[in-house]
């Protein structure tokens, strides 16, 4: 027998927190489904200095933990665990968590996020865990005076470049254009850092090592002159952006030409009617948690008025 909810939340991000206090609070009952990182990106992060309202900055899952007591608080109910499967197709909607539990709900709130890119090499997936990382929070304490590598030219790339010099002896950002994407306090932040140095035009062709012995270097291509150089390095972090997570509503939603859902502009409405989303996975641009928290707090609204309709 399936469990009802008059609104599901899946995905537990800002954005699906958020949506779950609105909704709790319009005493919409909502039942949330935390997904396999509950918590989201933030979770990953160290500082957060850009949440309005903590003027000293707070760390990420800190931040978290206290968008989910404040949803608790207002009587959302969380289940832990990963819907498996999803179909808009039928009224209620049906989703299953972890292949075993049942629940159907007469509007949905999607706040899957995004998950991080990687390069695409085949020995990045043979070597991650064993000097390969798209997270500098979770793995740089096993890098103690190593030289590491990170990959990107953006704000993350910045912010795992400057987090791994407390661990490593050097940190080289090795990038494919000549000029970085990274916000002007982000860039300036790791320019001045003097153990971090910069690689420019450059990609990582091929990386060297073996399960046995980790990392040892990388085989890097000037893009410019189709040159390679070996690298020599312990350690490489991917920091090359993120992927909405739509895996799971594909080819029952509309999706844009990256992949993430979209939604009607200045709402949260996905091409099924009741079904909402909210965060990363809807946002190709602008993607921080106060955007994702806003949207989640549009998503609850616009479900309550669909419900109520
Ligand atoms: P991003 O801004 O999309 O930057 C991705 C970087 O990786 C770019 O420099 C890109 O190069 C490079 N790249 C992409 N694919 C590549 C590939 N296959 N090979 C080599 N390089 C590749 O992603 P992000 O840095 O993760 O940031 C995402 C969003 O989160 C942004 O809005 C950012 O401001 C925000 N963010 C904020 C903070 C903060 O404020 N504390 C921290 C982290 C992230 P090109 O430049 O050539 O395209």
């Amino acid at each position: 027998m399936a469990e009802h909810t008059r609104l599901l939340i899946v995905g537990s991000g800002p954005a699906g927190y958020t949506a779950a206090l609105y909704a709790s609070r319009a005493e919409l009952s909502p039942v949330l489904i935390a997904g396999s990182q509950p918590g989201g990106q933030l979770m990953i992060t160290t500082d957060v200095e850009n949440y309005p309202g903590f003027p000293k900055g707070i760390l990420g899952p800190d931040l978290m933990d206290l968008f989910k007591a404040q949803a608790e608080r207002f009587g959302t109910r969380f289940v832990q665990g990963t819907v498996t499967s999803l179909d808009l197709s039928r009224r209620p909607f049906r989703a299953v968590v972890d292949e075993k539990e049942d629940w159907t709900a007469d509007a949905l709130v999607l706040s899957t996020g995004a998950s991080a890119k990687w390069i695409g090499l085949p020995r990045e997936a043979e070597l991650s865990g064993y000097g390969v990382s798209a997270c500098a929070t979770c793995d740089g304490f096993f890098f103690k005076g190593k030289e590491l590598a990170v990959v990107g030219g953006g704000d993350t790339a910045m912010e795992e470049a400057t987090f791994l010099t407390k661990f490593a002896t050097r940190v080289t950002v090795i990038h494919r254009r000549g000029e970085l994407r990274a916000s002007k306090i982000m860039q300036e932040r790791a320019r001045k850092n003097p153990k971090i140095a910069f690689r420019w035009d450059s990609v990582v062709a091929d990386i060297l090592g073996s399960r046995e012995e980790g990392v040892t270097g990388l085989v890097l291509q000037d893009v410019k002159t189709g040159a390679r150089s070996n690298f020599s390095c312990q350690g490489l972090f991917v920091a090359i952006g993120h992927e909405p997570n739509t895996k799971l509503f594909a080819g029952q939603i509309e999706l844009d030409a990256k992949g993430y859902v979209r939604t009607v502009p200045g709402t949260t409405k996905t091409s099924v009617p009741g079904v909402f989303a909210c965060g990363d996975v809807q946002d190709p641009f602008y993607r921080q948690a106060v955007t994702a928290a806003g949207s989640g707090c549009m998503a609850a609204i616009d479900a309550g008025h669909w419900l109520a309709g």
